[in-house]
């Protein structure tokens, strides 16, 4: 019996799923006439594995986990609506979310009819562990954690995860896009707990923003409902030749890895240093937040500039905050010149 059978929901329970033509023939042939394709070779005229098995192999050995454990996604924002609506009554249950947090999962969860629980981060953006748990209930089927979190870049604590974890009836997903920067990952609780879940992207420290890939890792018995509702092709052959392809240029990945948690530090010390800046925020991430003694001058001086951050100050809890990404060495010193410039006319 799948260990989630009674955490999904009813329709996806008893419905047949779709099969596709790919799906039913599985072996090799001497002519494919099944699958309504062009038959001109040009390199991208047959259908994609539905479930990508190859590319699922190359990430299990990089990640140590086995490919069955890995489903991938147009984006994390798939996986996200996949596990919203595979497990998620519409009117009924709930997801709970920890604010501040990324945006995506209660746009999700909207989208779907599901209602949103908020058990917010405290003020050094940790997790309030027992006022979490009170919140659980059969109803909340996703806890939603994010770890280095977004928009605050610290990591949450592991053992505040786990209670949480082993508390509830449901799922936890610990959405770790920013992992890469931070050394840390939940991918090694995998095997003791069924029902953690890691998210990972291909968009931030593997550089590949524009081919939409995210990914998936948990239980079997968990990637099998999710399997039965994704759409049949959902991952295109591009996008997969490409993981590949940096998957075997891990080296230059890992380079700018360290070069960018390197720039941070340096952006860092001089936001400590500046006058304008009331409380830089410790990050793990590939950004930081910053809160700022007057954050609408600093934003509009750094647009005046032509510099872009993301301003974060009208979130509650995140008040007077820009949410600032870390560069190149040179886009990185424009950020602080332009800083420093503020600086001389504030103390004339
Ligand atoms: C950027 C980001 C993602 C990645 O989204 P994609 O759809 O994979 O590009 C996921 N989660 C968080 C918290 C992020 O900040």
């Amino acid at each position: 019996m799948n260990l989630f059978e009674s955490l999904v929901r009813p329709n996806v329970l008893k419905m047949k799923p779709y099969s596709s033509a790919r799906d039913e023939f599985k072996g090799t042939a001497k002519v494919f006439l099944d699958a309504n394709e062009s038959p001109f070779p040009n390199g991208l005229n047959r259908y994609p594995d539905p479930l990508q098995r190859s590319l699922k192999a190359e990430l299990g050995a990089y990640f140590g986990v086995y490919g069955e454990q890995i489903l991938l996604g147009n984006g994390s924002d798939e996986p996200i609506d996949l596990l919203i609506r595979a497990f998620c009554e519409p009117n009924r249950d709930h997801i709970l979310i920890t604010p501040p947090t990324y945006g995506m999962y209660e746009v999700c969860a909207n989208t779907n009819s599901v209602s949103v629980i908020n058990a917010p981060l405290d003020l050094d953006y940790q997790l309030q562990t027992e006022a979490l748990i009170e919140r659980l209930n059969d109803c909340v089927k996703l806890v939603f954690l994010c770890s280095p979190n977004n928009p605050t870049g610290n990591l949450l604590d592991e053992k505040s995860i786990l209670q949480i974890t082993d508390a509830t009836k449901g799922l936890v997903i610990v959405d770790e896009a920013y992992a890469d920067f931070s050394g840390f990952s939940m991918l090694k609780h995998l095997p003791s707990r069924p029902n953690l879940v890691v998210l990972k992207t291909f968009s931030k420290a593997w550089g590949l923003a524009a081919i939409r890939l995210g990914m998936l890792i948990a239980h079997p018995d968990v990637l099998f409902w999710l399997n039965r509702i994704k759409a049949p092709y959902n991952i295109n052959r591009m996008t997969m030749d490409c993981a590949s392809q940096i998957l075997n240029q891990k080296g230059t990945v890992a380079q700018q890895v360290q070069q960018i948690v390197e720039e941070k530090n340096r952006l860092v010390s001089f936001l400590e240093s500046s006058v304008l800046v009331n409380h830089v925020f410790p990050s793990q991430a590939n950004f930081v937040l910053v809160r700022f003694k007057d954050v609408q001058k600093v934003f509009q001086h750094l647009l005046s500039e032509g510099i872009v951050v993301r301003n974060r100050s009208n979130l509650p809890e995140c008040l007077g905050c820009l949410r600032i990404s870390v560069g190149l060495p040179a886009e990185n010193n424009m950020l602080m010149q332009a800083l420093r410039a503020l600086e001389r006319t504030q103390s004339l």
